[in-house]
């Protein structure tokens, strides 16, 4: 049920912080993984590290999600070089924190590209192979503010309201290719993204111990299990849902 021996699965942002912890728990499955970011040195440091993690292997392809030609160069020479895909994971994101009248059209299209546009590319490229693999699984990653408002971030909150959204519609559609599309909406985990939140935003720190359940910040390891539930055929009856991996974040009153 949990076994991804076999299995090749792109991971966007698979070189650091959730996606490097998602595509660990993928590679321990016995998925082989394909690193998907923008920094070379990043992407190779980390597929050596998941290379010696599982039977599969990793490699790294260069990708600029926001681009169509190079999120098309990514799945065509993933197919090319792996001989198949089976499992999309859309993590690549980004986070401009402003309020709603000082961000710039620019900076509104840079994360709306980055965190929901990628995820239609990346999709829209993956899904016929997919489906000619006799089905397969798109794992998007959404965020707590999928749920809840937060002044200082309102293109990051569009876009993830978005992913929410995207992903009941691709479930919808290729529910009939035997193709499941969940969202994993993380809450408050340690990583590069939200050490910067801590510096700009004063007071997080506490405040997310102090909300959440479990008592402490998220880490990337926190997403190996949750990888292989949405990857394996464990989740074949799961699609369009929208897992909080939180800590009870969402669920505190
Ligand atoms: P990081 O900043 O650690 O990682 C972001 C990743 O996205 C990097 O690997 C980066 O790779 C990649 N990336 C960004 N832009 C592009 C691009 N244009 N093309 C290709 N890759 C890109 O952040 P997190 O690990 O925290 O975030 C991962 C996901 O989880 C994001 O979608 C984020 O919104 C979401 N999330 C994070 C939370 C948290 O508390 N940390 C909470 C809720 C959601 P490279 O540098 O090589 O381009």
């Amino acid at each position: 049920m949990f076994d991804l021996t076999g299995k090749v699965a792109i991971v966007t942002g698979g070189n650091g912080g959730i996606g490097l912890g998602l595509a660990r728990g993928l590679a321990a499955a016995g998925a082989r993984v394909v690193v998907a970011g923008r920094n070379r040195e990043k992407s190779a440091a980390a597929a050596a590290e998941l290379q010696k993690l599982g039977p599969g292997g990793a490699l790294a392809i260069e990708v600029d999600v926001t681009e169509q030609r190079s999120v098309e160069v990514l799945v065509r020479s993933a197919v090319e070089r792996c001989g198949g895909l089976h499992i999309l994971v859309n993590n690549a994101g980004i986070n401009i924190r402003k309020p709603p009248h000082e961000v710039t059209l620019e900076e509104w299209r840079r994360v709306i590209d980055t965190n929901l546009t990628s995820a239609y590319l990346c999709s829209h490229a993956a899904y016929p192979h997919l489906k000619g693999a006799g089905g397969g699984k798109v794992i998007n990653i959404g965020s707590m503010l999928s749920i809840f408002g937060a002044g200082f971030a309102p293109a990051y909150a569009a876009s993830k309201g978005g992913i929410v959204q995207f992903t009941r519609a691709c479930a919808s559609a290729w529910a009939k290719d035997n193709i499941q599309v969940n969202a994993i909406l993380p809450g408050w985990i340690d990583t590069e993204l939200t050490r910067t939140a801590r510096e700009q935003i004063p007071g997080l720190h506490d405040s997310v111990l102090k909300r959440t359940p479990a008592g402490r910040w998220g880490a990337m390891d926190d997403f190996g299990g949750i990888a292989v539930f949405l990857a394996a055929s464990a989740s074949d009856f799961v699609t369009g849902t929208a897992i909080p991996v939180d800590g009870g974040y969402s669920i505190q009153a």
